[in-house]
Parts: structure tokens; sequence; C-alpha cells
């Protein structure tokens, strides 16, 4: 048994000291960024913050709407392959969605056989397991980039930079990282495993870019803020679960609680998500996700600005007249405390 003595953060734990600057204004702020893929070698260009590949909010229809601000989706893996190789044959070209899948080999086939029949419009695939430690999975990933040497891959989720650096190798453009942050993930108390996200971020990022790889902070948003910290450490690109959940655009349950409208959201791993898609939680594995009841909160448009709007505002701050620079402009501050709850928490 060994123990590492040095103190490992999360959003919580720190604060963007502010810095001199000669922007007058938000509207000044370019919040996309473009990059160049490592292995497949395509060009992205965007706002680079991602729908989950969650049930209720990796849909076709946040796809559409996040389209609209130039922000991508990764789709959930549950829909079914007509529906799929429709919607990629409808994609704009300009538009980044990504295909999700597992690593089983119903998944590869799967896979395939859209890949084959949308074509090109495949272009950015997400192989996502909630253990990217294992060497099934890194066998998986370099077989696929062996097969597609053009798709552009994002591939987690792991929350070191060894691994970081091991799975660029193999064949990821972008790592996702996050092990145990996410809102309806019980992955830390359930075993004990995990990892704080803004550490995670900084360790991961710093390995990926020696490499000329991405990475992907997946996981512990709760608020605008919590975006411009991940940027602040060197994502390249965010994930979102929650803060776009229980919008129109989920498709998830509405359920009528004590006068208000609630929507259903639930961990993909969760009892909710097994029950839907598996038959229930096969005996040799504990649930490590679980289910809430949300406020509805009506179209993703206006929740999209209040995000862009914060993260605009933090280059502001710290003089980044792009997105790209706030990593390089980001000093974290350690604090105790950070937010006057007088009034509640929101
Ligand atoms: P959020 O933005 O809601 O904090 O986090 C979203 C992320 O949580 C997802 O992208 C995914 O990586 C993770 N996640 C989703 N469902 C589950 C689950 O059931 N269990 C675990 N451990 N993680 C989950």
């Amino acid at each position: 048994m060994r123990i590492e003595e040095e103190l490992k953060l999360d959003f919580q734990d720190v604060l963007i000291r502010p810095k001199r600057s000669t922007l007058t204004s938000r509207s000044e702020v370019d919040i996309s960024r473009e990059f160049a893929f490592r292995h497949s070698g395509r060009s992205y260009r965007g706002v680079p913050i991602i729908a989950a590949n969650m049930d209720t909010v990796g849909t076709f229809e946040m796809a559409r709407a996040l389209g609209q601000f130039q922000m991508a989706t990764a789709l959930h893996k549950h829909y079914g392959e007509a529906e799929l190789v429709d919607f990629f044959r409808a994609l704009p070209p300009a538009a980044t969605v990504f295909y999700s899948m597992g690593i089983t080999r119903e998944d590869y086939e799967k896979f395939c056989r859209v890949k084959q029949l949308a074509g090109d419009a495949v272009a950015h695939v997400c192989v996502d397991v909630a253990n990217g430690y294992t060497k099934s999975f890194i066998d998986f990933l370099q077989r696929l980039r062996e097969k597609h040497p053009q798709i552009t891959l994002m591939a987690g989720n792991v929350v070191t930079g060894e691994m970081a650096e091991e799975l660029i190798l193999d064949g990821a453009d972008i790592v996702k990282v996050g092990i145990g942050p996410g809102s309806v993930c019980t992955t830390r108390k359930m075993t004990g495993i995990g990892y704080p996200q803004l550490s995670a971020i900084i360790e991961c990022a710093d390995a990926a870019h020696g490499l000329g790889g991405l990475i992907c902070a997946d996981g512990g948003c709760t608020s605008p803020g919590d975006l411009a910290k991940a940027f602040g450490g060197g994502a390249d690109f965010v994930m979102l679960g929650g803060m776009l959940a229980g919008h129109d655009e989920c498709m998830g349950e509405v359920a009528e609680q004590d006068g208000g409208r609630k929507v259903r959201f639930y961990g993909m791993s969760s009892r909710a998500a097994m029950d839907k898609h598996a038959g229930g939680v096969a005996n040799y594995r504990a649930s490590e996700g679980k289910e809430v009841l949300l406020d509805y909160r009506g179209p993703v448009e206006a929740t999209v600005q209040e995000i862009l709007g914060g993260v605009r505002s933090a280059c502001t701050y710290v003089g980044a007249h792009k997105l790209r620079e706030l990593s390089k402009r980001t000093t974290f501050i350690r604090v105790a405390r950070q937010l006057n709850e007088v009034f509640g928490q929101s």
C-alpha cells in the first residue's frame, strides 16, 4: 500500500485569479477553437462543448439544437441502425456529432453497418467504457484505429497522465477524462475509485498535449464557472450531462410532482438505465449510477446562452481574447470557500 500525499483538486477547491486585460466587452471574445486531430488528420472548428452520450442528453434533438451554436453532441448508443443512418445522412457537413459505442463485438458490427451506409458523415466516434484501464479496451481501440484511419476517435475514460498517453499512442485523437465526478454517478461511493476532476484534467492535458493529442473533460461541471475552470486547466473539450438535462431536447419522461413538471435523468449504469436497455442489473455487478427527478427546464437554448456567456465572461476577466488563450492566462488560487449561499445555492 502507498499513499500519495500531494493534494489533488476539484472545481470547488479553486477560483481563477482575475488579470489585467485590454478587452472591453465579452462580445469581443471568440470561444470557438480550431484543431487538427493527430490521427484522423481532420480539422475541427467549433465551440468545444459536447453533450454527453447519455440516453436523455445525447439525442438527435440535442444535436440539432446545439449545432446552431457550433457545439457538439455525442449520441447515446441505444438508437437503432436505420435512424442513425438517416440522421447522419442528413447532417450538415460542418456539424460535429459523435457516434458512440462500447467495445463489444455487437457494438463494432453495428458501427460498421451504420458507417457503411452513412459513409463519411460518420466522421467522429466516441468509444466509451467506464474503466479505460483494461487491456480489452486498448486492444479494441488499436483495432478500430487500424481499420478506420480517417475517423476522429475520442476514447476513455481515464484520469491519469500515463494512461492518457497510452490511449493517444493507441489511436485516440481525444482522450476522455473523468472517473467518478458525474452528477448521477455513484462509482466513488460504490468502489472508492476516482480522482479529483480538476487535477485529472490538468495532468491528462499536459500528458496528451505533449504527444499532439487532445482531452475532453467529462463530468462534474455544475455551473458555467466549472467549464471555465476545466478549459483553464487545459481541457480542449468539455462534456456535459447534468447541465444539459431536463430540457425539451432530452426526450426524457416527464412526471408531475407537487404540481410541478419533472424530468427523469439517470446515469448510464444506473438501475434505471440497465432496466431499460439490458433487462435489469446483472447479478455480478452493482449499479454505479443513480436516477433523479429534475425540474423541467424548457428549451435548451437559454441554458446554452448562459453557459457560453459565462465562459466568455471568464475569458474577459483574465484577458483572453480567444478561448485558446484561457489556459495560458489562468492562475488558479486554492480556496476554502467560494460561494455566498445566504439565499440558497442557486
Ligand atoms: P455530469 O456532466 O452529469 O456531471 O457528468 C456526465 C458524465 O457522467 C457522462 O458523460 C459519463 O461519463 C458519466 N456517467 C453517466 N452515467 C454514469 C453512470 O451511471 N455511472 C458513472 N460512473 N458515470 C456516469
